[in-house]
């Protein structure tokens, strides 16, 4: 599978055609942004990992029941996906209150949700990404009711599974994002990544934080952390 045109750039990668229409080929950057794009940097061999720790998650919920976009890695940072249409909302689950969830319900980071929160935001950079809830994401045509369900029922069952591999590895899921799409026949697949660019990963036993979130706060160590993500879901 070659490289066509690019369809798209986003802030951490790129997207292109192929010559089959129902595939693309992402390419994972090292850019790092923060803070809808206020704040911007690198993050040595981001791509690489992202592009490796998202396959290999992708590869383990295809095990586990969930369709995801997944076709093929192609090389360190480049992957064939299938096509979708995304629909336009980042879909949030929760399993320790960090983040904005802390800063608006006033907890302090690191306390245990007694169960696990699903929230969704309107994917709109100039917006800031607004959180909806249901009643929005219909009015707005985003997504159908019976769409939803299948959203909320993927998204609890992905969070069990990945909590379940991620415990083996010596990692604490606090929350991530997830986006879904709609392939050429109008079925829901998982796509973008599951990355520490998009999941806040904390060492079990000492809480440190192995994720963006270094990049963030200024934490410093960013790269290692990346590579320690790495190294641990690889079971090395
Ligand atoms: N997240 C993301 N992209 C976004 C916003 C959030 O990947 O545009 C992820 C983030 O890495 C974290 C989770 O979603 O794992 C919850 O993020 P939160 O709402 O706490 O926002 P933040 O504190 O990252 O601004």
């Amino acid at each position: 599978m070659h490289k066509k045109v690019q369809l798209y750039e986003g802030k951490a990668k790129k997207v292109f055609a192929t010559e089959n229409e129902e595939y693309c080929i992402v390419s994972y950057k090292d850019d790092a942004t923060a803070f809808n794009g206020q704040k911007k940097g690198q993050i040595q061999g981001k791509g690489s990992i992202n592009n490796r720790v998202t396959n290999h998650f992708m590869q383990l919920l295809e095990k586990n029941g969930i369709p995801t976009h997944f076709v093929q890695e192609l090389n360190a940072t480049e992957t064939v996906v299938k096509k979708v249409n995304i629909i336009p909302l980042e879909v949030i689950v929760r399993n320790i209150a960090a983040g904005s969830l802390a800063s608006r319900l006033g907890l302090e980071e690191g306390v245990k949700m007694s169960t696990p929160v699903l929230e969704y935001c309107y994917k709109n950079d100039a917006l800031g990404d607004p959180m909806v809830n249901e009643y929005h994401i219909y009015a707005m045509q985003f997504a159908t009711r019976e769409e939803l369900a299948y959203i909320a029922e993927y998204a609890f069952k992905i969070n069990k599974i990945l909590i379940e591999y991620l415990e083996k590895c010596n990692l604490e899921l606090v929350d991530f994002k997830l986006e879904f799409g709609k392939d050429c026949k109008g079925q829901i697949l998982l796509a973008d990544e599951i990355s520490p660019d998009t999941c806040r990963f904390w060492d079990a036993k000492t809480k440190e934080k192995l994720d963006k979130d270094r990049f963030r706060r200024n934490l410093g160590d960013v790269s290692e952390a990346y590579e320690e993500v790495l190294k641990r879901v690889f079971g090395q």
